[in-house]
């Protein structure tokens, strides 16, 4: 399994069958490039790959990192050895990846030579549903799951590559849609299915290729939902577990994010919710969502003073405030000063991937200058913005929602 990586040419293909070498293939494990995260991450794949060759009785397999600029393939498994790309490293064990990807090795997958290349496409697509499905036996004889956490495991994970997918990138070569995966998946483990409800309903499940249509596909859902329920609209609750997944599309490349409510902390004597996204951590005050401080693997790398006001509530068209704050991010040394006039432009109904919404639209401006640097379109159903464009220096920056879940 693996994202964004290449359209099947037979170039990629073959990358994925192994027939080629990959000459690109350098070995950084225990190299100082990686963090001291990062080589407890690929000590613990290690770990979960030397259980499953005991279990199965199989001789050890070898973990090899590979850079971050190798294709952008997350994971694969050719003749005893193991590749997984550097980039999946950044938020813990990539387990659902890693499962798959051990269990081609449990079924023995090795190259394949075929008539033609649509049959070669053919077996290699149901070799990967195989895999999807030997990787919910492996999560459960070696990490100790249940049968309905690992295929929740597995249909999480596919989900993101559907997400990635909504958000432009290609099909990983071999595979068919991750949502017809996830079907699969869900029919060979029926006792679970029923139980994996709630995740599925922030799905975007349409089996179209969505590459091309992600607009068009959230234009034709049915706009039953309600208009912004209440106006005022009243500050929301966020809870644990509220997710919510944004495809990011700025000149420098496109890319998915989630953000996950992991907690409440409380940062000089004020309640603020933590958000994950990765090894970074967001914080934003309880009581109006106000952005106090950014973390990296536990180190401050983005303060504001005073807390950066998001949002004055309750909001309704045609409210207006000004703030002044001060941006420090010790690690770039930078320190920005901004005035901001913010101001609720009016009610719109926003088609995003993740589906069509009634929204408020709010727009940060320069108060000096009047150029607007900042816009977001602010769902109360959602409790967050569906879509925030933004104008950065080196271009429009432009981020739509693919998939939530709250609790
Ligand atoms: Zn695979």
């Amino acid at each position: 399994m693996s994202f964004a990586a290449p359209p099947s040419s037979i170039g990629a293909l073959r990358r994925r069958h192994g027939f080629v070498v990959a000459a690109l293939v350098i070995i950084v494990v225990g190299c100082a490039t990686l963090t001291p995260q990062e080589q407890d991450t690929v000590a613990d794949v290690q770990h979960f790959a030397d259980g499953t060759a005991t279990a199965y009785n199989l001789p050890q397999i070898r973990v090899t990192i590979e850079p971050a600029t190798n294709l952008g393939i997350g994971g694969r498994y050719r003749q005893g050895n193991f590749y997984l790309n550097a980039r999946t490293l950044g938020s813990g064990t990539p387990t659902a990846l890693v499962a798959h990807e051990l269990a081609h090795y449990v079924l023995g997958h090795e190259p394949m030579s075929g008539p033609s290349m649509a049959e070669l496409q053919r077996a290699q697509e149901l070799r990967e549903l195989d895999a999807n499905a030997k990787a919910v036996e492996i999560l459960m004889r070696v990490r100790g799951m249940s049968e309905t956490e690992a295929v929740r495991t597995m249909v999480t994970h596919l989900r993101r590559a559907q997400g990635v997918i909504a958000c432009g990138g290609a099909l990983a070569p071999g595979h068919r849609l991750p949502a017809d995966e996830i079907a699969n998946l869900i029919a060979r483990f029926p006792d679970s299915a029923p139980l994996l409800a709630g995740i599925e309903e922030s799905i975007p499940l349409d089996s179209r290729d969505p590459r091309d249509s992600a607009g068009a596909l959230a234009a034709e859902k049915p706009t039953s939902r309600s208009a912004v329920a209440a106006i005022p609209v009243p500050v929301p609750v966020w809870k644990p577990g509220d997710t919510w997944t944004f495809c990011l599309q700025s000149p420098t490349g496109n890319g998915m994010y989630v953000w996950s409510v992991d907690r409440e902390e409380m940062v000089e004597g004020v309640s603020h919710y933590v958000i994950k996204q990765g090894t970074r951590e967001i914080f934003y005050r309880t009581a109006d969502l106000a952005h106090t401080r950014e973390t990296v693997n536990g180190a401050v790398v983005r303060q504001h003073s005073p807390s950066r006001i998001r949002y004055v509530w309750p909001l309704e068209v045609g409210k207006i405030w000004e703030q002044a704050f001060r941006e420090d991010r010790p690690v770039d040394r930078r320190t920005t000063e901004w005035e901001d006039t913010v101001s609720v432009e009016g009610e719109e109904t926003v088609g995003v991937p993740a589906g069509t919404f009634r929204t408020l639209k709010i727009a940060y401006r320069n108060t000096r200058t009047t150029a607007i640097r900042y816009e977001e379109w602010y769902a109360p159903e959602l409790k967050n913005p569906v879509r925030i464009r933004e104008r950065l220096d080196s271009g429009l920056q432009v981020r739509d929602l693919v998939a939530y879940r709250l609790q």
